[in-house]
């Protein structure tokens, strides 16, 4: 378990329910996507029809589920919330959707890796409110509709492209999530010291925001342990210097890369001596699993500019030489 990793841990669980927003307003950035979005819920409740069914796509952490329980909040109807691995057979998904109510949001996270049998009960739910169900086997199996209440699916990924083509192409509404910059995770950090009722300086939210991958989730994950630094080390308020302490101590370093990035674009660097190298060579070489490299460290260092993919391979760029340290090759 990682510290930098943007997916959910137990650690995270009781915290983030208290941090959750619950409404558009208290949901800081994504400016674009919250427009659309105000939009839609308006013009929904105005005609007092079910909001269109909405794709949210961006890497973990960035609000994905918050999102969906304030667009539910938002319609003031109820929220269910499963995930793709979890809807095991079709009965589960025509269990679930039997018992939404009218303009109900139905959230499935995950949605990229629903069963086949079970995606395909879906495109007449999203379609037409209807689900198709077989009665009887063999040569006396018939087809029976039902109508299911008008309803809003919500569906969360991390690429939309893992999505199939009929499916992304039955949602009305697409939207991606951005990383979060500087200011807003400071803000984000502020508000949630302040629900925890802890104090903190305007700096070391800053700290806590520089280091936190773009991701509120890991910035509230930093500012939980930051805290408990300071009622051990301090006197429970959080000081620029407290901050950096509980950060360095957790090898958080000043760009938000933990030991685990270090080893990887060090061996890029001597190991390969910076020649383009392939993900699982480099997964074998520091001992990772390449679904982990390519889950938590790439998409981060590839924001910040300090990795590339090429068609030969990950090159580390001078930037994150400078990082490190270390002279960049002469490259040609
Ligand atoms: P995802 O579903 O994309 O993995 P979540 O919605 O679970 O991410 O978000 C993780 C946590 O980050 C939330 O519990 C919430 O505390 C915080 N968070 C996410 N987005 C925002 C935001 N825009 N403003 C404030 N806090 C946020």
């Amino acid at each position: 378990e990682r510290i930098i990793s943007a997916n959910l841990m137990m650690e995270d669980q009781a915290v983030e329910l208290s941090l959750r927003p619950r409404y558009l307003a208290e949901y800081i950035g994504q400016t674009k996507v919250k427009e659309n979005l105000t939009i839609y819920i308006e013009a929904a409740k105005l005609r007092k029809e079910a909001l269109d069914h909405v794709l949210l796509y961006g890497p973990p952490g960035l609000g994905k589920t918050t999102l969906s329980t304030i667009i539910a909040n938002e319609l003031g109807v109820n929220l269910r919330i499963t995930s793709g691995p979890a809807i095991e057979r079709p009965g589960d998904l025509a269990a679930l959707l039997t018992n939404l109510q009218e303009g109900d949001v139905l959230f499935i996270d995950e949605i990229h890796r629903l069963h086949r049998t079970v995606e395909e009960v879906l495109y007449p739910a999203m379609e037409d409110y209807a689900l198709d169900i077989m009665i009887g086997k063999g040569p006396g199996a018939r087809s029976v509709r039902l109508d299911l209440p008008p309803f809003t699916l919500i569906g969360a990924t991390t690429r939309a492209g893992l999505l199939s083509a009929p499916l992304r192409d039955r949602f009305g509404v697409v939207s991606r999530l951005e990383y979060y910059n500087v200011d807003e995770l400071a803000f984000i950090v502020s508000r949630a010291a302040e629900i925890l009722g802890v104090s903190i300086v305007g700096e070391a939210a800053m700290e806590i925001a520089i280091r936190s991958r773009g991701t509120p989730r890991i910035a509230n994950r930093l500012l939980k342990r930051v805290r408990d630094f300071a009622q051990v080390r301090g006197d429970g308020i959080i000081t620029h210097t407290i901050a950096q302490g509980a950060l360095e101590l957790l090898q958080v370093d000043p760009q938000g890369l933990d030991h685990i990035d270090h080893k990887m674009l060090l061996a890029m660097m001597t190991t390969f001596s910076g020649r383009a190298v392939g993900l699982d060579t480099i997964a074998a070489t520091i001992g990772e699993e390449s679904q982990t490299i390519e889950d938590v460290n790439e998409p981060y260092l590839m924001q910040i500019g300090f990795l590339q993919r090429t068609p030969r391979g990950r090159i580390a760029t001078d930037q994150a030489y400078k990082h490190l340290g270390l002279t960049p090759p002469e490259r040609n």
